[in-house]
């Protein structure tokens, strides 16, 4: 059972058939998928939902197949909590935490992405896969598409963490290192894409592809009891991820599963790279593009495809945005671990470091229900807080050599 219509355009809304497209003809506008909403809505519901595996298929009728899926089994339905002790560092009186620092298979949100590419690009006949990537997107393709038995060329800026780079190697795709930043990355692979018959997941099946995040969305939803949180901060790089939080809180009140969303939303940028921030700030709808410098690689796109579309968002849910700079998003991964026991990667600690300053600063208010997008592993990036965590007590194995040590560390 299919429940798509097809591809329609967002900004002139000219339709287009299911393929592997990504801009509008007329007017070079992006394409999104086109659901058939009233069908959608008279079978879907709580109880369907509930009654299925918990992965991200239990919003198939939302999710942009024909068929029944074929990638991502395990992904998603990540841990959803109460965030008590952070709450308690921050002052507020409800926080939560939905941690994608545990998805599967690669420890991040893009495992959610990709599952719903991938599970595209097959019914759509390709046999090679690829993407340009900030690194998390290239650890999912290449573990997501050797599980899917598909031919994988990846591409990512030289510069990535070790992790990141170790994290796509073991899957053994072609890992193509560019001497570029993200943005150059991906210009070059909209190049290659004009010439070679692949599957870019970020680009020619960039609307498939994205509709997986709203799958964050739509658990944060479900976890919380089927209801919206009144304030959510996420952390922006191509912006994709915020709009389609948004648009799954808007699709599940439309299907009657929740009641009208009351969510502002927040983007988290770091300092070196805040294009989306900056509009947000500047209350302007042009997204001027940056040269990213900061430590928070899997954030560092300079040039946000839905840039302009996320700042849209936030000035409609009438939230804001925040840059954070290098050192605090070391403290706030520092702090993270401390009160609540996640490691989470340099773009958790812009989005952690982000809702201090938003609640500091009072656009957050301390009486209402925040949710912190944590979106990635902190295994990843280790060089980036590895100097700043302290060593290890190193004592000699005898009971005195113990006792002398503690005393003079304590
Ligand atoms: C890619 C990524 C994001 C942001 O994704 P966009 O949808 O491009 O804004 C956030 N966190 C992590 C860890 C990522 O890898
Ligand atoms: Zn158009």
């Amino acid at each position: 059972m299919s429940t798509i219509k097809g591809l329609k355009c967002r900004e002139c809304g000219r339709h287009y058939p299911a393929e592997a497209i990504y801009v509008c003809e007329y007017c070079f506008g992006s394409l999104e998928v086109d659901y058939d909403y009233e069908r959608i809505r008279a079978t879907l519901t709580r109880r369907l939902v509930e009654s299925r595996p918990q992965n991200i298929w239990r919003y198939r009728e939302l999710l942009p197949i024909d068929g029944e899926p074929t990638v991502g089994f395990h992904t998603g339905f990540t841990p959803f909590y109460r965030a008590r002790r952070l709450g308690a560092a921050f002052g507020v009186k409800e926080l939560y935490i939905k941690d994608d620092s545990a998805c599967h298979p690669t420890l991040s949100f893009k495992d959610r992405v990709v599952s719903v590419a991938l599970s595209r690009a097959k019914e759509l006949k390709f046999d090679t896969v690829s993407c340009a990537s900030t690194g998390n997107l290239a650890n999912a393709v290449s573990a997501l598409g050797a599980k899917a038995g598909l031919k994988r060329v990846i591409f990512i800026p030289a510069d990535l963490e070790m992790g990141k780079v170790i994290g796509s190697l073991i899957y053994a795709p072609k890992l193509v290192a560019v001497e570029g930043n993200y943005d150059e990355v991906n210009r070059l692979c909209a190049e290659i894409g004009a010439r070679y018959k692949w599957a870019f997941v970020n680009i020619n099946i960039r609307p498939y592809y994205a509709e997986g995040s709203k799958t964050y969305g739509f658990e944060i939803a479900e976890q919380l009891g089927w209801k919206a949180p009144q304030h959510i901060v996420v952390p922006a790089a191509s912006g994709s991820l915020l709009v389609k939080i948004w648009k799954s809180f808007k699709e599940f009140h439309r299907m009657g599963l929740i009641d009208e969303p009351p969510t502002r939303l927040y983007a988290a940028q770091a300092e070196g790279c805040s294009p989306i921030a900056t509009a947000v700030h500047q209350g302007s709808d042009i997204i001027k593009p940056v040269k990213p410098k900061t430590i928070a690689k899997s954030l560092a796109i300079g040039n946000p495809a839905d840039g302009y579309y996320a700042a849209d968002a936030i000035r409609e849910t009438e939230g804001w945005a925040s840059a954070v700079g290098d050192q605090e998003i070391i403290e706030a991964m520092k702090l993270l671990a401390q009160t609540e026991g996640i490691f989470t990667e340099t773009a958790g600690g812009v989005t952690v470091a982000a809702a201090k300053r938003l609640i500091e600063e009072k656009k957050i208010p301390r009486d209402e229900s925040i949710v912190i997008c944590i979106t990635g592993n902190g295994l990843k990036t280790q060089e980036a807080v590895a100097g700043h965590i302290g060593r290890p007590i190193k004592i000699k194995p005898t009971l005195d050599s113990f006792e002398e040590n503690m005393k003079e560390k304590s």
